[in-house]
């Protein structure tokens, strides 16, 4: 597909601006037809009544406030479809505005630096023109990260999209490490890496449509479920233009000078300065992998088995516990077991050592499989493992068609030490099964998976599912986040393990803070963007 800039005419796959994914991807038509009669069951509903997806044709948009100057005009775009794509991120409730085809403020330029130079160029005429700067890598926020409805006297918003920052330009194969840009998306970065046999290794769900800055300012979490899996331990260096000058940290395996400068970056969703590049250690491409799902009946005994199986010094690639609710919506279960899907994998050792007493401790809280899978590699390709990674896979395409329905489809996710969890679980699985059935007036569905566990904690990560009074799905998302979010807090987890805090999660993250610690944050903020033209809102009151 083709678009003019202001100066150029770039060819580029698009991003859809209303679901997930490009422009030209979808839920196939047996995928929509088994989501009709799944949720029509679920709901005893005999007709949907569907809402089409916008075209960019439907919608009317604001003039734009501001003209981009000759010498950036090359990489400048106020075209509608490209002004609406950068309007929001994808979450639940960015997702029914755009099908209530509702976009009152959409940036009014879009910047795409090329070089850092350019980025540089980039905030020099925001400042010029008083213009709040959203820094955008894949769009992919779910907390209205990348959103541009700003107040607070600004004349203009600018979306700096940074994927034409796109490419990996140094590898260093004896330290195992590689000096990156931060535009690159997941699939073109990892294609770069493929001839140097290494990998970052870092799959977030969202790994096709999000981008390397993007991990980094919200401190992602892959789906490997123990070690090296959030974006944090994978980041040796940063370079970062702020709006003071640039911030270059040493490349070092460690450091114990003071607080670090990659971890006042790591986290700071944009707030701070512009990610250009980072040094990322890599690893090993893995070639020996075991992998089992295994059923428990009682989802206690179930926990308990990952708790002792997160303490036993294993380090399972992947680890994660879903519930029996969440296998039946994912139909990788008939709903009677919760599923644990255990893998093991390394570029330099047979795995199945570990894999044998991983299932050892399984057995001694009532885990079953089957008999001969410890020795296969491919469990989480087929049967009940292999069912719910396709689902997990394509659950943003779904979304799609569950929002045209009608039907509210939503994730939130969090962390907590394992002596707090019981507790924990049932009160937030309570709070959110009570508000769904005091708003909308009849049962939803609220489930649970682990995506990471550590020794001390599993992370949490709910999926809830409802049907709100058609025209009400915003403001009964609202209360139903709202008493999610409340409960959360309350039980003493925090407001997001890797989703990040956004604008949506403020007001918890708000109380979940330190008080000194939000003081020091905002005079951080003064001192490295004094005109707070940086995402303003986010992490902070502009
Ligand atoms: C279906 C789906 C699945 C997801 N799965 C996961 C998951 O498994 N794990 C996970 O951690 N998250 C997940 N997310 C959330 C999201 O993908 C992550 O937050 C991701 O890290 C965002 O990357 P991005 O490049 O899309 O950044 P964007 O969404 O474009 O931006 C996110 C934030 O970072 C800032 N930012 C972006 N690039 C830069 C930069 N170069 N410099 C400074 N600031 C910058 C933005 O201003 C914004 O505040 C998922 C989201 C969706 C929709």
């Amino acid at each position: 597909m083709e678009w003019r800039l202001t100066g150029i005419t770039m060819t580029q796959r698009r991003f859809k601006f209303w679901g997930w994914g490009y422009a030209d991807e979808h839920a196939s038509q047996d995928e929509r037809e088994r989501l009709r009669r799944f949720y029509a069951q679920r709901f005893s509903v005999s007709h949907w009544d569907e809402i089409a997806p916008p075209l960019a044709s439907e919608i009317p948009l604001p003039a734009s406030r501001i003209t981009a100057p000759d010498s950036l005009a090359p990489i400048c775009s106020n075209d509608a479809e490209d002004r609406l794509i950068h309007s929001y991120g994808k979450s639940y409730p960015d997702s029914i505005r755009a099908f209530a085809r509702r976009f009152p403020a959409p940036p009014d330029l879009i910047v795409r630096p090329r070089s850092e130079a350019e980025v540089v160029a980039a905030l020099d005429f925001a400042d010029s023109v008083n213009a709040a700067v959203v820094p955008f890598g894949g769009g992919s926020s779910v907390v209205g990260g990348v959103e541009t409805a700003i107040t607070g006297g600004f004349d203009a918003v600018i979306s700096l999209n940074l994927q034409q920052l796109n490419r990996v330009l140094e590898v260093d194969p004896v330290s195992r490490a590689a000096r990156i840009q931060a535009g690159v998306l997941g699939p073109e970065l990892e294609s770069q890496l493929r001839p140097h046999g290494l990998t970052l290794r870092h799959f977030p769900q969202s790994f096709q449509y999000s981008t390397l800055g993007g991990w980094i300012a919200t401190r992602s979490g892959g789906h490997f479920a123990t070690r090296l899996t959030h974006i944090d331990d994978l980041v040796e260096s940063t370079r970062v233009v702020t709006p003071i000058g640039i911030s270059e940290s040493r490349r070092l395996p460690g450091s114990g000078a003071g607080p670090s400068p990659d971890r006042l970056f790591i986290g700071s969703e944009g707030i701070l300065g512009v990610i250009t590049e980072a040094w990322m250690r890599l690893q090993a491409k893995p070639r020996f992998r075991a992998s089992t799902a295994v059923r428990f009946a009682d989802w206690q005994q179930a926990t308990d088995a990952v708790r002792v199986l997160s303490q036993a010094d294993l380090h399972p690639s992947n680890c994660r516990l879903i519930d029996r609710e969440e296998a039946a919506t994912s139909g990788s279960s008939d709903g009677e077991a919760h599923i644990l899907i255990i893998a093991f994998e390394s570029a330099d050792h047979a795995q199945e050592d570990k894999m044998r007493r991983a299932l050892e401790i399984a057995a001694q809280y009532g885990g079953q499989w089957e008999a001969e899978s410890p020795e296969r590699t491919d469990a989480h390709d087929s049967g009940e493992a292999g069912a719910w990674r396709n689902a997990f896979i394509r659950a943003p395409f779904y979304r799609e068609v569950l929002t045209a329905m009608g039907v509210m489809y939503d994730t939130f996710e969090t962390a907590i030490t394992w002596e707090r969890f019981p507790d924990f679980h049932a009160n937030v699985i309570d709070a959110t099964r009570r508000i769904i059935r005091e708003v909308t007036g009849r049962d939803g569905s609220v489930s649970c998976r682990f995506t990471h566990v550590y020794p001390d904690g599993p992370a949490p990560y709910f999926s809830f599912y409802a049907l709100p009074k058609r025209g009400s799905a915003m403001v009964q998302w609202r209360e139903i986040k709202k008493a999610a979010s409340d409960a959360l807090i309350a039980a003493g987890g925090t407001i997001t393990h890797h989703h990040a805090v956004g604008r949506d999660h403020r007001p918890w993250y708000d109380l979940q803070r330190p008080q000194p610690f939000a003081a020091g944050l905002r005079a951080v903020k003064r001192a490295l963007d004094p005109r707070g033209l940086l995402n303003p809102g986010v992490l902070i009151d502009p």
